[in-house]
Order: C-alpha cells, then structure tokens, then sequence
C-alpha cells in the first residue's frame, strides 16, 4: 500500500512503540495508586507532559490529558457552558462545528466566522465580532482538508484586546509547523497523538492558567479534576515519546515533506483544469488538496485504491459522503469541483518515487475518464 493520507492518522513510529510496550505489560499500576509502582506510572504521564509542553512551548501543569483531538475540542467549547456567544470559522472540524450547534440548545449563541477563497479569516468578520462582542472564538490552526495555516498570533492580539477568549485546534499544525502556545497567546489549544506518530485515543487540551474548565467526565480527580478516569497510560506515554520525536526532528521532517509536497504540485499543474484549493496560502508542508472539473472524485479514489492508493477525499469523517466539503463550500468553490476535491497527505515515509509513480497512474486515470 502506497499511504498518503497521514492528516487522517498516521503509522505508529517504532521507537513510540518501544516506549509504549513496558505500560502495557510490566507497569501496569494505577496511576493513583500510593505504592511505588502506582509512582512509577505517575512519573511516566509526568514526563510525557514535560515533552508535549516542550513540543508547544506550554507549561506542563496547564496540559489536561483527553482520550484525542475531538475530547479537546469538546472540552474547549465546554468552557462557555452555561452562557455565552462563541463564533467559530467556517472551516471547522466536525468535532467543533457540530459541538458549537449542540451547544445552542444549552444556552450558547453561535456564530461563524468567513473564509475568503484562499480559506483564510476575513479580518472584516473579526472586527464585526468584536464588536458583537463574543466570549470565545475558535480558530483552527491548520486545516485537515487544505491545509491552510492561519495567521492565528495577529488574530488573538486583536481579539484578546478586546477581551475576548480564543481557542484553537492545532490538530493538524501539530509536529508538521513550529507550534508555540505561549507565542499564538491563545487561552485553550487542542492536540491529538495519532497524527505525529504516536498512538490513537489520546491528546490534550492546553488551556491558560485561570481559566475554568468544565469538565464533561466527572467522577475521580484525575487530570486535577478536568478529566476524570484512569488514565490510558500506555498511550499517554507513546504520546509524549511522539512529542519529543516531533521537537527533535520538526525542521528535517517539515523540510523533506516541503520538497514531496512541491514535487507533488509541479507534477499535478501539468494535468489540464486542475486546481490545487487555496493554492496561494501559506499551507502545511504535507498537505495537497486539489479537483478537476468533469471528475467523479469518488470514483477516481476507488480507482487509485484498487491501485494500492490510500487517498482521502478530505477530512476522515467526510469521505465517503456524498456532499461536498464544508470547507470548500465556506470558500466559496463551487459544488461540482468541490465534489472533485482528492486530499494528498503525505508523511515522513513517503517518497520521491512514490510520487512520480502516483502521477502517471493519475494521468492515466484522468485521460481515462
Ligand atoms: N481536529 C482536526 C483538525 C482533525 O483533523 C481531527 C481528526 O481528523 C480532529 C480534530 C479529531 O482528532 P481525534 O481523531 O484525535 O479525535
């Protein structure tokens, strides 16, 4: 199998692996458990907080563990219950645009924020909720689906001079840009696991000291009381084995997937009526979102699949649905291309080859059709 869909997930890295194996044999003590293999466990999780505050420039004690980037988001949004205005950006993840309408029927007055063509903020609609004078803003860092990257630190230089709180979902920013809390000056930060290599259902909330946090799961004091449950040890341990990796090695992986990611562009603008989305923006390193018009993305996926492709029409949730992305949609492409849109992730894994190969099967494909 060729993969090129790492914004879905992305394959665990064996040295995460080794970090992992001894939680989930030896070390299996509680966490909570006063012993000295219950302190041993603690140690663990510790020092994984140390390496994801390191990894986004945090400090350690403001990190909530959660079971991955939709627990976060969740937990995020949460922060307004019982009251308030809070306004997200049209390119949301699911995990913030549906929970931002389920909110609603609890008291909390929704608004969304525009994109231009490129998928970035219009600064016009800030202003205008400023002076609508919102309680939270959520702002996603990067994009799943396009991959752009927001200019996220002038936004909450103006927003949090006026008061007003934001959060942001740096899922997709995360071990793939330079992501620096304390430098964006955002009040919450969401993060998941399994997209820097590490393993599936864990992540974390970052949040500014002071604010309140209400917690969803309630019924233990773990997490300082934000997130009760025992805590997934082995995963939380393989999370911050990820984060240390992802410091130490960011510039090199980001540089290498840059250079596939170029490749990748060049290739693809020789196919007549292709568009790369929101190509004139500042996007992830590893993210490629493009459409033709007059093709059945769908089908040219089952195509590629057949092939060994492992593509993405766009965010996981999304594939395999009819409609077309709301992202696009928000960005004003129009229904039949948007349709069209064939999202290429790539990884630290893939290749130069990998690359030319996927192109000329494309084009034979596409010639086909
Ligand atoms: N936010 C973004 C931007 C994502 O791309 C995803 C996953 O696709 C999530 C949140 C959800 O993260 P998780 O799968 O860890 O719940």
């Amino acid at each position: 199998m060729i993969y090129f869909d790492h914004n879905a997930t992305t394959p665990l890295d064996n040295r995460v692996l080794e970090a992992m194996l001894p939680f989930l044999s030896t070390f299996y003590g509680n966490p909570s458990s006063l012993y000295r293999q219950g302190r041993l466990v603690r140690s663990a999780i510790d020092n994984a907080r140390e390496q994801i505050a390191t990894l986004v420039d945090a400090p350690a004690s403001q990190i909530i563990f959660t079971s991955g980037g939709t627990e976060a988001n969740n937990l995020a949004l949460a922060t307004l219950v019982p009251h308030g205005k809070l306004a997200i950006s049209s390119t949301e993840h699911p995990s913030i645009s549906e929970c931002a309408v389920s909110l609603q029927k609890k008291n909390i007055k929704l608004s969304h924020i525009n994109v231009d063509s490129q998928g970035l903020i219009n600064k016009a609609t800030l202003d205008q909720l400023i002076i609508d004078q919102a309680d939270l803003v959520s702002i996603m860092l990067a994009n799943n689906e396009t991959g752009v990257i927001q200019d996220l630190t002038t936004i909450t230089q103006q927003l949090r001079a006026n008061n007003v709180k934001v959060h942001t979902d740096a899922v997709q920013a995360l071990g793939k840009i330079p992501v620096s809390f304390k430098q964006l000056a955002v009040h919450l930060m969401s993060l998941s696991s399994h997209k820097i290599y590490g393993p599936k259902g864990c992540g974390a909330l970052i949040y500014e000291k002071g604010l309140k946090i209400n917690p969803i799961l309630i019924g233990g004091g773990q997490e300082h009381e934000h997130r009760a449950g025992t805590e997934n040890v082995a995963a939380i341990v393989g999370f911050g084995k990820a984060a240390e990796l992802a410091k130490t090695e960011l510039f090199e992986r980001s540089a290498q997937l840059l250079s596939l990611r170029l490749q990748l562009e060049v290739e693809l603008k020789t196919i007549p009526n292709l568009s790369i989305f929101a190509e004139d923006s500042e996007r992830l390193p590893n993210t490629v979102l493009f459409g033709m018009p007059e093709i059945d993305g769908e089908m040219l996926l089952m195509k590629l699949d057949q092939k060994g492709y492992a593509i993405s029409s766009g965010s996981a949730c999304a594939s395999g649905g009819k409609e077309p992305s709301p992202a696009l949609i928000a960005m004003g492409v129009e229904s039949t291309l948007a349709k069209s849109a064939i999202r290429i992730s790539l990884g630290i894994g893939n290749t130069q080859k990998e690359i030319s190969n996927f192109i000329q099967l494309l084009k034979v494909l596409v010639y086909q059709a």
